[in-house]
């Protein structure tokens, strides 16, 4: 749910100072240890914070701009679409927070299976196409909508990560009402959705907080096969 904020310039340009100064302690946090199947106490306690302030600069963003959203619980049509541009520590806590739910195995299968849904797709448009990378992800963004498969972390309308959600799903409103976010809805003329971009150097400083992820690599692929990734590590380090 998004913080009451009263969207000021004084109080935008504070929250973004502060979200810039977390980023860099999580770096800094990050190269003393650098992780590989955890994170540690502090990481994800800077992590939560950093996450607080976001939602609280969503919120004051808005208010700034008197954009009137329509997103609220148990709205959930925009958890159709495959969970891309995800920081590997973004996903790295998400996995650590679901090693202890019963349904974890079941989880990873079904990411498993969103991603290879995903790469077919890819394979499919590259053999057909001679289209650039940038314009193959957005066309295959839109057609893995179009499957209406739900985020596996979706139940009963409510995401089961909320507090975890990666930034991808945190900066996504809609202007529009929720009917418009149904896939088939993509290229209505009034579907209106906003997106709350960090600042160039902020993405930069996640980029680099990745790179201390020891034997991780870059992450392609987005939420779900990150996922896989991490169970991967994990059953080759028994
Ligand atoms: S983006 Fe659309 S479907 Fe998602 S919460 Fe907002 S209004 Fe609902
Ligand atoms: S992580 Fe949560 S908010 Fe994001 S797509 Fe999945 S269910 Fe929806």
């Amino acid at each position: 749910m998004l913080s009451n904020a009263s969207g000021s310039a004084t109080d935008l340009r504070q929250v973004q100072r502060n979200m810039h100064l977390l980023l860099l302690a999580l770096k800094l946090a990050s190269k003393r240890h650098p992780f590989r199947l955890t994170l540690d106490q502090k990481f994800r306690h800077l992590l939560e914070k950093l996450y607080h302030q976001f939602d609280w600069f969503a919120a004051a963003h808005l208010a700034e701009r008197k954009k009137i959203i329509h997103c609220k619980p148990g709205c959930s049509l925009c958890c159709y679409h495959y969970v891309d541009s995800v920081y590997a520590f973004e996903i790295l806590n998400i996995y650590g927070h679901l090693k202890s739910r019963s349904d974890f195995e079941i989880l990873i299968r079904e990411c498993k299976s969103r991603y290879q849904t995903y790469i077919a797709l890819v394979e499919t448009h590259r053999n057909h196409s001679s289209a650039s990378l940038e314009a193959t992800e957005e066309y295959v963004l839109e057609q893995y909508a179009q499957l209406k498969l739900t985020c596996p972390f979706l139940q009963n309308h409510l995401c089961t990560i909320y507090e975890w959600r990666p930034f991808s799903c945190r900066a996504y409103f809609s202007l529009s009402a929720p009917h418009f976010c149904q896939p088939n809805m993509i290229y209505a003329a009034s579907r209106k959705t906003f997106l709350i971009q960090a600042s160039h150097r902020s993405e930069k400083i996640g980029e680099e907080i990745d790179l201390n992820m020891d034997g991780f690599g870059h992450n392609e692929g987005g939420l779900f096969a990150g996922i896989v990734k991490f169970a991967n590590l994990a059953d080759a380090s028994l």
